[in-house]
């Protein structure tokens, strides 16, 4: 058997040596059918039978893995069983079964593709990713028309490796952890139900093997090491005890890392640092003691928006699942973004005008502003759930204090109403804004006379700054978070909060990547907020260095005149100062054989 290695991207760290198990898919795929008038009522029906089978199938299925894998990976099947009873699925099904006088199958396959096309246009990874769900709950349907036993994984080998082309979720969730050591998987998503699953699960994962799926038999031995984006299949016995040792060495870290997760953020000589997590939806709230967070530094609200009929949800859907973040955190803070709609997410729920250019469009707070009730709709949710613990607000994309005013207004005008109608609230929530165009920081300290907190999001603050598309693959070199000039606008921003005597988080992806979390240090950060994932290797970080020392290298660092520059520097003195803090950069784990 030759050895076959093979690049990917590792998602999930870990090395898992099995047997491989190829994962196949059910597809059904429709022929149209025309029927007779007399045959209408009698194909709605079978589509609302076929929905209460595959309904009573999730309800089922999230009960098992609620007992079997946890709770918070039954919350997976609530957005598929929301699908199911979606006016958004079942009135264009029903219209085209009656309308076109045409089987339920062909009818519900034409809304499927539709659906899926709308999540694919959503130019933002997480939420197209939901689209997944939506295939799997309408596939789930199809099958359940056809009279189709819907696959199990039940019955599976132990010590294997699940090599698929693609994942859905209910195959995700039926995966238990002593079956299964890896996933090596053809395609690319990052933020998959899968990904998502075998992270928690500590299972090592290779995506984007574009057509290893093909290469293999089920039984060949693989190897999969999560950690460099590897997969090995038919490894040589020397490669297999190689791999054994990085592997021994690898838990070996993971065993600190637990350790360092449930300590405090102090650095060596005693300056505490709060590490926070950054959350998209409420089901993930379970996992955040385990991962160390102090709290929620962003909660997204924009998924909450995309379970919701119309991506409007109720002032009432929405008084719940803030409240439900604000209790699932207590005793620590939850802050909580309103929503950041339109630009690279979803669009305007009221509107279909296209623009030319979104990412500078009507997005984020501008578009609260302009469609008043909906934003007010969030205000009076969020300041009803302020009562049941420490909850705060944040505003995305604020440009300058004009916004910032008008936003205040509608939080004066809710107020009152909440106060008329005699509904309690919290009338004293601290309420802060995002710091991510380059006119906010240019304008920080006047803003900073108008709130309570910053939040610096250098995902957009990167992107606007630099003029870079951050989900531009043609110009991804030059997003670069160590250039000079985001380096003197975030010096700045922590000025002004300073100057002002407000707290400043940062919130953008950067916060995770350990070489940058230093520099920030460097510069005075002391509040940071990031994936669950990333937090104890931070922490770890954290408190294997000095911030004495950090605020001199920071404030050489900056007078390098490159982002590569930067960077040299910033190893140079840390490899020699802080060796310890080196293990846990990109790569300084490599558990060398
Ligand atoms: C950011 O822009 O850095 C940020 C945290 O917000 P989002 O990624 O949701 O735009
Ligand atoms: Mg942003």
């Amino acid at each position: 058997m030759r050895q076959l290695r093979l690049k990917g991207q590792g998602v999930s760290s870990g090395i898992a040596l099995g047997r491989v198990f190829i994962l196949e898919r059910k597809e059904i795929t429709p022929v149209k059918i025309s029927i007779a008038d007399a045959e209408i009522e009698d194909e709605v029906r079978r589509f609302h039978d076929a929905l209460a089978k595959s309904r009573d199938q999730l309800v089922a299925l999230k009960e098992r893995v609620r007992k079997e894998v946890g709770e918070e990976h039954s919350y997976i099947f609530d957005a598929q069983i929301l699908i199911l009873q979606d006016d958004i699925l079942i009135q264009p099904t029903i219209e085209k079964i009656r309308g076109e006088k045409i089987n339920v199958e062909w009818a519900l396959q034409e809304v499927r593709h539709h659906l899926e096309s709308l999540f694919r246009d959503i130019d933002d990874a997480y939420i197209a990713d939901r689209g997944t769900d939506v295939g799997d709950a309408i596939g789930r349907v199809q099958i359940n028309l056809g009279h189709q036993q819907v696959e199990t994984m039940e019955g599976l080998d132990e010590n294997i490796v699940l090599v698929a082309r693609d994942l859905t979720p209910s195959q995700a969730v039926q995966i238990e952890k002593n079956r299964v050591l890896g996933f090596a998987i053809d395609t690319s998503s990052r933020t998959s139900h899968a990904i998502i699953l075998a992270r928690s699960l500590k299972i090592p994962a290779v995506i984007g093997l574009h057509d290893f799926y093909f290469k293999v038999r089920h039984n060949d031995r693989v190897l999969v090491d999560g950690t460099e984006g590897e997969v090995v299949l038919n490894p040589s016995p020397t490669l297999v005890r190689e791999y054994l040792f990085k592997k021994q060495k690898y838990e070996d870290f993971q065993k600190e890392l637990i350790r360092c997760a449930l300590l405090p953020a102090v650095t060596l000589d005693g300056v505490s640092v709060l590490v926070q997590a950054n959350v998209e939806a409420v089901s993930d709230i379970p996992l955040l003691s385990q991962s160390g967070a102090e709290g929620i530094g962003l909660f997204r609200t924009e998924y909450l928006m995309l379970c919701s009929a119309h991506c409007d949800p109720s002032e009432e859907e929405q008084y719940e699942a803030y409240s439900a973040v604000v209790r699932g955190v207590a005793p620590y803070t939850a802050i909580i973004r309103t929503a950041d709609l339109g630009g690279d997410k979803l669009g305007d729920p009221g509107s279909h005008v296209r623009e030319n250019n979104p990412i500078l469009g009507l997005r984020a707070v501008r578009l609260c502003l302009k469609r008043k009730d909906f934003f007010k709709r969030q205000i009076r949710a969020l300041l009803r759930a302020g009562t049941h613990g420490d909850l705060r607000i944040m505003v995305p994309m604020i440009s300058g204090v004009g916004e910032v005013r008008q936003v205040k207004q509608i939080f004066q005008e809710c107020s009152e109403e909440l106060k008329s109608e005699g509904t309690h609230f919290n009338d004293a929530i601290p309420l802060g804004i995002m710091i991510e165009v380059p006119s906010a920081v240019t304008v920080a300290d006047l803003l900073a006379q108008e709130v309570d907190f910053f939040s610096i999001g250098t995902n957009d603050l990167i992107q606007h700054t630099l003029a870079i598309d951050r989900d531009n693959d043609a110009i991804s070199y030059l997003y670069e978070p160590m250039h000079p000039a985001i380096l003197r606008s975030l010096r700045e921003v922590l000025r002004a909060a300073a100057n002002a005597g407000i707290p400043v988080s940062l919130c953008g992806e950067a916060a995770a990547d350990p070489l940058f979390a230093l520099i920030m240090l460097g510069l005075g950060l002391r509040e940071f907020s990031m994936n669950p994932a990333f937090i104890p290797v931070i922490k770890r970080v954290i408190r294997s260095v000095r911030a004495e020392d950090l605020n001199d290298i920071a404030v050489q660092a900056l007078l390098r005149p490159t982002a590569q520059e930067v960077e040299e520097y910033l190893l140079e003195k840390l490899v020699t100062r802080f060796p310890e803090a080196m293990m846990s950069m990109p790569g300084g784990f490599k558990g060398d054989v």
